[in-house]
């Protein structure tokens, strides 16, 4: 067709839903010229992995090379041609069932192209199936590859990994994340906080850009330094209502684990199975990404925190320049001071202080009764 250029590198179209990865993607692109047996696809969830993965199998299965427009690329990039295999965990890890599924799947033929692509989710979460995966993905047969995806290069993957060519996702830039959702239609200044609340994560930035409680979130933490008044009793107020706000971010989260877990019993009716096979550690799971999100949110918060300290900072120091002498000194010194207090706290949320006393703290600090 056309539209692939004559040395047979396929369309860039296929990767057109890879946002802010250009390496991977002219890595991809080189790939799916020679192909090899195994592809390890890792780096933080959010990062375009899977829309790389199916970009990666639309090149391998369309008959010339990954035009992007016949068929055989529509379907691969949908998810729905018959040789891309999506093996999506049903538990919270890759059992040894699965990998013996996987491995069952690889020996058989394609069914209409001249290779099929196996395409493995969350293999960091494989350390037991690992071992029964091995041999396969090593050498799988010639019409087989494998295209692994992971969060992490985690160490019980380290003989798995050594067999794969490792294709690194970063997080997505800031600029990135705020040029898509602009591209989606979102106010260019909404669509920056977001970003900015999102830690580059497409996956986030989708979630928080249709959360109607974010913009307000974002304001009780600016509003924060026009609140403390010095006493402890409104310190206290303010670090809690700023708690409970970290809770309320968890909504959206929330309903997600619960369409799924939805969606898991349905299929465990379809089989006839009685219940989730292996509910508790898929609850388990959602609970540490509860945990995880609930993490980035605080910090998040704390960042714009400390925007809003950085502000005043450079508020005071224009009106130092206006000769107003030593108290607009006392005033910066305090600011820079009160930049350096969110700092340290949200360095300390990363060791895993506990939370409520650490905004307790932090409200105090702020206040200015330390002083
Ligand atoms: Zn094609």
């Amino acid at each position: 067709m056309a539209s692939v250029p004559s040395d047979g590198t396929p369309s860039a179209t296929l990767f057109e839903e890879v946002v802010g990865q250009p390496a991977a993607v002219t890595q991809l692109m080189a790939a799916a010229r020679r192909p090899v047996h195994a592809y390890l696809l890792h780096g933080p969830p959010g990062s375009g992995k899977r829309a790389a993965a199916r970009g990666l199998a639309a090149a391998l299965l369309c008959p010339d090379g990954g035009c992007g427009r016949c068929n055989t690329c529509r379907r691969a990039l949908a998810g729905t041609h018959p040789d891309l295999v999506m093996v999506e965990r049903s538990g919270a890890s890759l059992d040894v069932d699965e990998a013996r599924s996987i491995v069952t799947r690889a020996q058989r033929r394609p069914l209409e192209a001249a290779r099929q692509v196996l395409m493995v989710s969350d293999v960091h979460l494989a350390a037991k199936a690992a071992p029964a995966l091995l041999k396969t993905v090593e050498e799988p047969p010639p019409a087989t590859v494998f295209v692994l995806l992971a969060d992490e290069l985690v160490p019980a993957l380290a003989t798995i990994a050594s067999r794969c060519v490792k294709v690194p996702f970063g997080p997505v830039s800031r600029q990135d994340v705020v040029a898509w959702l602009v591209d989606r239609g979102v106010d260019p200044e909404h669509a920056d906080s977001v970003a900015e609340a999102s830690g580059g994560r497409l996956d986030r930035a989708r979630l928080l850009v249709g959360d109607p409680g974010f913009v307000a979130r974002q304001q009780q933490w600016r509003s924060v330094s026009a609140r403390l008044d010095g006493t402890g009793a409104v310190a206290a107020e303010v670090a809690s209502e700023l708690l409970s706000s970290v809770d309320e971010a968890l909504a959206p989260l929330r309903d997600q684990h619960a369409q799924e877990l939805a969606a898991l019993a349905e299929q465990a009716d379809l089989v006839g199975a009685k219940g989730i096979p292996g509910r508790k550690q898929v609850e388990d799971a959602h609970r540490r990404e509860e945990r995880r999100w609930r993490t980035d949110d605080l910090r998040f918060g704390l960042a714009a925190l400390a925007e809003s300290y950085r502000d005043r900072l450079i508020a005071t120091a224009g009106a130092e320049g206006g000769a107003s002498g030593h108290g607009a000194g006392t005033e910066a010194r305090r600011a820079v001071h009160q930049v350096e207090a969110v700092r340290e706290a949200s360095l300390a949320l990363e060791r895993n202080a506990n939370e409520a006393l650490l905004m307790d703290a932090l409200m105090i600090e702020l206040s200015g009764m330390g002083d």
